[in-house]
């Protein structure tokens, strides 16, 4: 028996889920579906910075658009060690497709112009 903490909302309800991926404490779906995720194939949205060439503005905020494997963090992590922005983003804006061939993109948090100033 696992016990989690469901944070698909505020409320949080205690979860136990056994080893037949039976999910009991869930005061609604979205908490059955949120464990046996957690169990099977963890994810989580990643929210990170990377360099852009701008002195004034040295790092901009991204995020995954989705959340992504637990298990590949630390490599998108370093994937994006080695981006630098160049150009005007605007929020939202795709900084990596399909970054790890996950299928999700890292987006912009945050518009920066062409001379580095967050907008
Ligand atoms: S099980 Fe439903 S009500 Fe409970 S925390 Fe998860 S989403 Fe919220």
């Amino acid at each position: 028996m696992k016990e989690l903490t469901c944070i698909v909302c505020p409320v949080g309800c205690h979860l136990s889920v056994d080893e037949s991926l039976k999910v009991v404490g869930n005061r609604c779906p979205r908490g059955e579906k949120y464990a046996i995720v957690e169990m099977t194939s963890p994810k989580r949205m990643l929210t990170t910075t990377v360099k852009t060439q701008f002195t004034d503005c040295p790092r901009l905020s991204v995020k995954t658009k989705e959340p992504v494997p637990k298990e590949l963090i630390f490599k998108i992590l370093s994937l994006l060690e080695d981006i630098v922005i160049e150009k005007h983003v605007k929020i939202g804006d795709v900084i990596v497709a399909d970054i790890y061939h996950t299928g999700v993109d890292i987006v912009a948090t945050k518009s920066i112009n062409h001379e580095g100033v967050i907008l």
